[in-house]
């Protein structure tokens, strides 16, 4: 204690001791003024033989228990959870236990010695592990908050690998980069430490606080994305407020209010004008009410004091939101709105601000396109206004689907005599080509199958005879391809993909796509662009090292690809998540699987060109003779991170082979597969990033289409409704017009068109079908 008074007070020029977790040095003291440098002599780090266990703290035990449970089975994870927790004398002690067990066991060293970044001391029974808790406390001593920003300083350290490797990648999942020193200007630095020091010593005294840390409330819709954000400013502060969670943080520019609206708060009302649009002297102008969700059964709805769905009255009114962040607006010097980066976050966005507008003289819009640290900070440093273009293209077409749907539908449950069917611009042509493939699959070809001794050949058309036979294969040439990495995912290519290789449905690789998105794992995953950004080629760099190849795939925009937004592959995130290093409360298995599948197409997409290796072979079968090429090989570069896209086959083996002949009769075209719905939808230009996984399901909710086995068929209801409205509304469910409509409205986020033309159009057009029916 008088060593730490003599260093505050300058007797003393620095302070030497150990970095040990909750130590003195690193917890104990808070000095910004005095603190500007700290230096590591070897990275901070557990270092744990039999001996130690029974004189380790209690801290330490925990700290090492969570580093160490990953390598440990399902028992000890939930102790991990606990210990980090809530932990009790008695659960401190059984962890004490379990460690010393596993250095009394050289079995069990070694098998948490094959975890990467634990290292085993070469002579055994020694484990080590680096502790980046310790580190960001000890580090943290120098750069802390003080009303008008942050101290900076700078933190060095010393060590050699393997340690200092492990030490990096772990420090990575917390978003902290190290330099090598020679990349740092040590005189520039030095006097940035300087000056930041001068800056909270020349502050007096009851001056305002409120000029130099503004009050800010952040709206965003989701509470995990309101929780993601607050995780990155420290431990935050919590209040419940009219049944809203806020998190409260200070960011060095801000203290920040971080709450969640939940989604939408307004909707198109159905009490008045055409459906909900009122048109006044030519305008038209949408009507909006709160959204009312039912308690009991999660259905929402608009107009209703009791559930259109189970008639249960428990309900929780968008009104209320409304008044918890009006009064928190009150509060706050500016109101932020973090909604998410497409047309409809912008109209969520343009609704909270219309609400609220009347209690705060600032408001404004952050646009981040993945929820990470330095993706917010920058956001929160460059705030815009609202983007009326987006608004008005999102207007458009909600304002659209309201009115097709409504007078489609109630065409459709009039002549089929039941509720719950629905039509609309983009599903009925999509409809369509689902029945379409149905048709040609049930047109039959003949193949033959040329079957013997380890071999399988399958040609289209009758070959030979039906029967036993012989077959001469002589090879002509093995030749190799290069090919080039698939760019990384859009929309559309990872709605297919996730379908294709793992399965899941075109809804549910949304909602984890989402999910992903908002605790910061990866960037927004409704997008139409390829594009990498820097920090994309950040992640693929420290990811691939030297075999890292930049490929841009796209130019412009602030829209980039679905990626990574941290250099972890699946099992590193699952073990930083298990060792308590990266929290993600929910994470899900499905969750990992997709993860997992992006962060292998976005590496692949940064890799080397892959190596295809095909076969070229003569085959003769009785008086048959002709060429076969397969593919015998893909390996190399990208296709060793994403291999998903070939199947190699054995090469076909020289000489003469007994075989059998067979003729089958196969569907002339396999039925589609979501997958394939969604690729087709991106290629011919209907629906948008934001609506294909909506459009697929719309068709399997109505019983339009039933999936079996991923393949789609269409059910007799769903022909008879496809062929209703092909009959009589031809050009309003046309794919031609649907095409043309989402391109007007495309044009009118990019402030080509007027919004008012297009729903006049709209409204024209949709009067003058309909009409032209009541007059028939
Ligand atoms: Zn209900």
């Amino acid at each position: 204690e008088d060593k730490v008074r003599d260093f505050s007070e300058g007797r003393l020029d620095c302070l030497i001791g150990a970095a040990k977790p909750y130590g003195v040095l690193v917890r104990g003291i808070d000095l910004p003024k005095r603190i500007r440098y700290v230096i590591f002599y070897g990275v901070p780090k557990f270092e744990i033989t039999l001996r130690d266990v029974n004189e380790m703290e209690d801290a330490s035990i925990i700290s090492l228990f969570s580093s160490l449970s990953r390598a440990l089975g399902n028992e000890e994870r939930k102790l991990a959870i606990k210990l980090r927790r809530n932990p009790s004398s008695d659960d401190i002690r059984r962890a004490r236990q379990i460690i010393e067990d596993i250095l009394k066991d050289e079995e069990k060293i070694s098998s948490i010695s094959s975890l990467t970044d634990i290292i085993i001391d070469a002579r055994g029974r020694k484990i080590v592990i680096p502790d980046i808790r310790t580190y960001l406390q000890g580090s943290g001593r120098t750069s802390r908050l003080y009303p008008g920003g942050i101290t900076r300083g700078a933190s060095l350290i010393w060590d050699e690998d393997p340690i200092l490797t492990s030490f990096i990648k772990r420090a990575r999942a917390q978003e902290i980069d190290f330099l090598q020193l020679s990349e740092v200007d040590l005189e520039k630095l030095k006097s940035e430490i300087d000056e930041s020091r001068r800056l909270i010593s020349s502050l007096k005294k009851g001056y305002e606080l409120a000029n130099l840390l503004k009050t800010a409330l952040f709206i965003v819709e989701s509470p995990s994305k309101a929780r993601t954000i607050a995780s990155f400013f420290g431990r935050p502060s919590r209040r419940f407020l009219d049944g809203l969670m806020a998190y409260e943080v200070t960011t060095g520019d801000y203290v920040l209010t971080i709450v969640a609206s939940g989604g939408h708060i307004v909707d198109l009302t159905t009490t008045v004008g055409y459906h909900g649009v009122l048109i006044e002297d030519g305008t038209y102008v949408p009507a909006y009410t709160s959204i009312k969700r039912c308690n009991a059964c999660g259905h929402q709805f608009t107009d209703a004091d009791r559930c259109p769905r189970c008639g249960s009255t428990d309900l929780r009114d968008s009104k209320s939101v409304v008044e918890s962040l009006r009064r928190l607006s009150f509060e706050a010097s500016r109101v932020i709105i973090g909604t998410d980066p497409d047309t409809e976050g912008e109209k969520i966005a343009w609704d909270i601000y219309q609400l609220i507008m009347d209690s705060s003289n600032e408001i404004y819009r952050a646009e981040f396109h993945e929820v990470t640290k330095r993706a917010i900070v920058e956001a929160l440093r460059s705030l815009r206004g609202i983007n009326d273009r987006m608004v008005k293209a999102q207007i458009v077409r909600r304002v659209e689907d309201r009115w097709i749907g409504f007078e489609l539908s109630a065409e459709v449950q009039k002549r089929f005599g039941k509720r719950n069917l629905s039509a609309g611009r983009a599903q009925t042509p999509v409809l369509g080509w689902v029945i379409d493939r149905y048709r040609e699959h049930q047109n039959k070809k003949v193949v033959s199958i040329i079957k013997g001794d380890g071999l399988l050949l399958r040609l289209d058309g009758k070959l030979e005879e039906v029967g036993a036979s012989k077959i001469w294969i002589k090879e002509l040439k093995v030749e190799e391809e290069v090919v080039k990495p698939p760019p990384p995912f859009t929309t559309d290519a990872m709605i297919g993909e996730a379908n294709r290789i793992l399965r899941m449905s075109a809804n549910m690789t949304m909602q984890l796509a989402q999910f992903l998105f908002e605790t910061g794992l990866i960037t927004y995953h409704r997008t139409d662009s390829p594009r990498v950004s820097d920090a994309g080629f950040r992640v693929a760099s420290l990811v691939l090292g030297d075999d890292f190849v930049p490929r841009k795939w796209g130019e412009g925009g602030a829209h980039e690809c679905i990626r990574p937004t941290k250099p972890l592959s699946a099992k590193e995130l699952v073990d930083y998540v298990k060792e308590g290093i990266m929290i993600v409360e929910g994470l899900s298995r499905d969750h990992i699987r997709l993860y997992d599948l992006i962060f292998r197409r976005f590496i692949a997409s940064q890799s080397k060109d892959g190596t295809l290796v095909k076969q070229v072979a003569s085959v003769r079968v009785g008086r048959s003779e002709f060429e076969v090429t397969r593919l015998i090989e893909a390996r190399g570069g990208w296709i060793d991170w994403y291999p998903f896209l070939y199947t190699p086959e054995p090469r076909l083996k020289e000489g003469v082979l007994d075989v059998v002949i067979e003729h089958q009769t196969v569907p002339s075209a396999p039925l589609y597969t979501q997958s394939n719905l969604v690729a087709l939808m991106k290629e011919r230009g209907i629906g948008r990033p934001s609506t294909y996984a909506t459009i697929v399901e719309k068709i399997l909710q109505r019983g339009y289409v039933i999936e079996r086995n991923q393949k789609l068929i269409p059910t007799k209801l769903g022909i008879e409704v496809y062929n209703f409205l092909r009959d009589r509304f031809p050009d309003l469910i046309s794919e031609e017009r649907t095409r043309t409509l989402e391109r007007k409205m495309d044009s009118v986020e990019e402030g080509v068109a007027d919004y008012q033309a297009l729903i006049d159009e709209l409204y024209n057009e949709i009067r003058e079908k309909m009409g032209k029916l009541a007059a028939d």
